[in-house]
């Protein structure tokens, strides 16, 4: 931006935040430099130097200038006022710390309209992965619990993507859900190409499924497992599929090339909190800057639908 400036004839001060003219023709120095008062705060700069808005997130160096002097920024990027409603949320029945109504309270407190239940499925035995039989009772507890609550609950699963690349459950459960998140939890140094015909088979499942902490990173702790993240997201444009953005400060996945990339291919994205507590509902802001670090815009996440859109956009039969 300082380089753009000085080609326009003004110097941007980065201190300051002032313009002031250098030149007025092309060597002619002004003598007393002009301050210019229209500038209040860095969001005015943009304009006198004929661009659009960068937002904060988008200074990656990644052809947001660019883009802003061509006036092709999305206008519409997503924002936390957006979203109506938290998918991908773990309760006591897996490895969550609270129970359903108080994960429908807290949601309901921070004023979101619908609450996704997302435990885990069998396979993930050491998160509480739930056999039928628990699912049945939790299906109840939901009934219940809707009773007392005015947030809509939908009933999800974070269902396993097995090694062969099938779904954790079999076909006549996972059509009963109201949403289903298909995630990797194991099998991370798996070989790409292994990897990429796993989740390629998920993602070509005919049920509608939203790939899950896509690539499966934990900062500090684990980094992304090796696929070729293209293949599945050109699979993935084909299907019935829509990609997370998730909000757990260790997660964090899946990075903004790749959101961007997906954007190319017109995926649609929701974004999570992947929260194991109330507490953890609050990540929901990370998510979002994530989002946006991605350039994503509002109407390329599901869950800035109402209710009863989300569930037809996300309904899995
Ligand atoms: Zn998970
Ligand atoms: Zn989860």
């Amino acid at each position: 931006m300082h380089e753009i400036a000085s080609r326009k004839g003004l110097e941007l001060d980065r201190e300051s935040l002032k313009i002031q003219i250098i030149r007025t023709g092309k060597s002619r120095p002004v003598s007393s430099r002009v301050r210019s008062p229209k500038i209040k705060d860095e969001a005015d700069i943009y304009p006198m130097l004929h661009m659009q808005y960068v937002a904060p997130e988008l200074r990656e160096d990644e052809g947001e200038i660019e883009a802003a002097l061509r006036k092709t920024l999305p206008e519409d990027l997503v924002t936390l006022a957006d979203i109506q409603g938290m998918v991908h949320c773990h309760t006591t029945y897996s490895d969550g710390k609270h129970s359903i109504e108080q994960m429908a309270r807290a949601a309901e407190a921070m004023g979101m309209k619908y609450l996704t239940i997302t435990d885990h499925s069998p396979t993930a035995f050491y998160a509480g992965g739930l056999k039928l039989d628990r699912l049945q009772r939790q299906w109840e507890e939901i009934d219940e619990t809707q009773q007392k609550v005015k947030i809509k609950l939908y009933k999800g699963t974070e269902s396993d993507i097995l090694s062969d690349g099938k779904l954790d459950y079999p076909d006549r459960v996972l059509e009963q859900f109201d949403l289903v998140i298909a995630s990797i939890h194991s099998r991370y140094k798996m070989n790409a190409d292994k990897m990429t015909k796993c989740l390629v088979t998920a993602m070509q499942q005919p049920i509608f499924k939203i790939w899950g902490h896509a690539l499966g990173r934990l900062i500090q702790r684990r980094p992304p497992f090796e696929c070729d993240v293209e293949r599945v997201l050109d699979v993935i444009a084909e299907s019935r599929a829509a990609i997370e953005v998730n909000g757990d400060p260790y997660r964090l996945d899946m990075e903004p090339r790749w959101i961007r990339e997906a954007r190319k291919r017109k995926i649609k994205f929701v974004i999570s909190v992947d929260a194991h507590s109330a507490g953890a509902l609050n990540n929901l802001k990370y998510g979002v800057a994530m989002a946006r670090r991605g350039w994503l815009r509002q109407d390329e996440v599901l869950n800035t639908l109402e209710a009863k859109a989300f569930a037809k956009a996300v309904q899995p039969a």
